[in-house]
């Protein structure tokens, strides 16, 4: 008899088994690798195998925010950091670990849990009584995914990612670029001002750009993401470029129903319209985080950082995320998640892990620590009170539950955008006050968790 079924043994169905199990709550963890099923990029059927890099980015806690991410891990005891630990291998400032003692070790601390069954099995729908927590990841078995469609409607599904880079706002240039809406149109929602960031171009500008789109080095889909077609209005930048040589200047790039405020020449039948544009849209709350409109790519990072960067205003742009484009099963967590990670139509389920829309091996297993200690908070009859939303674990929930903006919401990284901004703090020193109040505020939550059950 088990008190919670967590569907998923990856990175975020492991940790928050441990979370649950080490807290007296009896789990029940079903995997299918192991029962006669696969996904296309695991290769084993161990519990958290990491399907493509052996890397959990920068372990520095003092400058970088995934870095804080394992410190505020480590002191919630995260059974991933603890195995990473044992599986450590050099890797500079970053933390990497050997794959297949990282997964053995994640493996050994669950079977051996009193407190957990570890099931081989698929799962094809959504259990009707719960609780449950739904962590199947960006590979997701099509069966279940169908069960969740169902559950939350097609249009909050989706199966492929299509991620526009993200630029950091005090990175943008506002002595080239300007703020308005398209011919000044505005809604409830929209700022006085204007709701987008505008840079210009002149003629051959544009024709450099499209240039070094047709020219940039692309990634190649995997054979098993071949056969995914791209959704409407999610055609990567340079496909559209290659589409002919004005393509962007009627879609993405078009400059009509702009004033350029820079522009000083006379002659303008129509309006300072810029010969095109590029045009970037607020992607948070805390308006710290701008989304290139339309530039979702498959064109290489480095080939992205350097292109970009030669839009007029973005110069000197720090990429938050870059583009990409991958299958990717998640679900619109903005928009079908309250701030506990639980359906609003159904809150015996939960979700954790890649499929609330984060990104990456440790997003993935904290957002499955958070969700394990929100279920035993719950099933321990007590309150939750969500980590602070200066620190990284914070930052990133309040993101993924609310903050976001639902309609353009696409897989993140922890990133110091998501944080509340400290303007005031010279750029310079602004890593070091991020992590150092972030550290301050979780010490004084963790005091907080104290009711639950050790
Ligand atoms: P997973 O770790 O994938 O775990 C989900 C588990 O659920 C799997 O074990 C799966 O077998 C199981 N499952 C699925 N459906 C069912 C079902 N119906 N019934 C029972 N079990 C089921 N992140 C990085 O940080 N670095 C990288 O290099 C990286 N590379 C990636 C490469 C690829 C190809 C992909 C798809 C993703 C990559 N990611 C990477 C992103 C992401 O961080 C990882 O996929 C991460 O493993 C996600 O954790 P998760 O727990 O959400 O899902």
């Amino acid at each position: 008899k088990h008190d919670i079924h967590i569907i998923g043994g990856g990175l975020a169905g492991s940790e928050a088994a441990w979370q649950l199990a080490q807290r007296g709550v009896r789990v029940k963890l079903s995997e299918m690798r192991g029962a006669g099923h696969m996904t296309p990029a695991h290769q084993s059927d161990g519990l958290a195998e990491l399907v493509c890099s052996n890397s959990f980015r920068s372990d520095d806690d003092e400058k970088n925010a995934v870095g804080l991410l394992h410190h505020e891990m480590r002191r919630m005891d995260s059974l991933v950091m603890r195995a990473g630990e044992v599986a450590r291998v050099p890797a500079g400032s970053a933390m990497a670990v050997d794959r297949d003692v990282f997964s053995a070790e994640v493996e050994k601390a669950l079977t051996q849990h009193p407190n957990i069954t570890v099931v081989r099995e698929l799962v094809d729908t959504l259990p009707q009584d719960g609780p449950v927590i739904v962590a199947t990841g960006p590979l997701t078995a099509a069966a279940l995914a169908d069960s969740i469609g169902a559950l939350t409607g097609a249009d909050s599904l989706a199966f492929f990612d299509a991620i526009a880079p993200i630029v950091h706002r005090d990175s943008i240039d506002m002595s080239k670029a300007w703020i308005q809406s398209r011919w000044n149109k505005r809604t409830a929602a929209s700022n006085e001002d204007g709701d987008y960031i505008n840079c210009p171009m002149t003629k051959e500008q544009y024709l450099a750009f499209h240039q070094g789109l047709m020219d940039a080095e692309k990634g190649e889909f995997k054979e098993w993401e071949a056969d995914t077609p791209y959704f409407d209005g999610c055609m990567p930048i340079e496909v559209m470029a290659e589409r002919g040589v004005e393509t962007l200047r009627y879609g993405p790039m078009k400059g009509v129903g702009l004033d350029n405020p820079y522009d000083t020449s006379e002659e303008h039948p129509q309006g300072k319209w810029p010969y095109a544009v590029v045009q970037l849209r607020q992607d948070n709350k805390l308006g710290t985080l701008w989304n290139m409109v339309g530039f979702q790519t498959k064109m290489k990072y480095g080939a992205q950082v350097e292109l970009f960067r030669t839009i007029p205003g973005l110069e000197n742009a720090e990429f938050a995320r870059l583009g990409g484009m991958h299958r990717n099963t998640f679900i619109n967590s903005p928009k079908l998640l309250d701030r506990q990670l639980r359906l609003r139509t159904a809150s015996h389920i939960r979700f954790a892990g890649q499929m609330t829309g984060c990104e990456g091996y440790v997003e993935s297993a904290a957002v499955g620590l958070l969700a394990g200690v929100m279920a035993a908070t719950e099933l321990a009859g007590e309150n939750w009170e969500a980590p602070p939303r200066t620190s990284a674990m914070g930052a990133l929930l309040s993101h993924i539950t609310g903050d976001a903006e639902a309609s353009s919401f696409q897989p993140m990284n922890v990133n110091f955008g998501l944080f509340p901004p400290l303007h005031k703090v010279p750029k310079k020193q602004r890593k070091e006050a991020y992590t150092s109040r972030a550290k301050e505020d979780f010490g004084g939550w963790l005091a907080t968790l104290d009711g639950i059950p050790a």
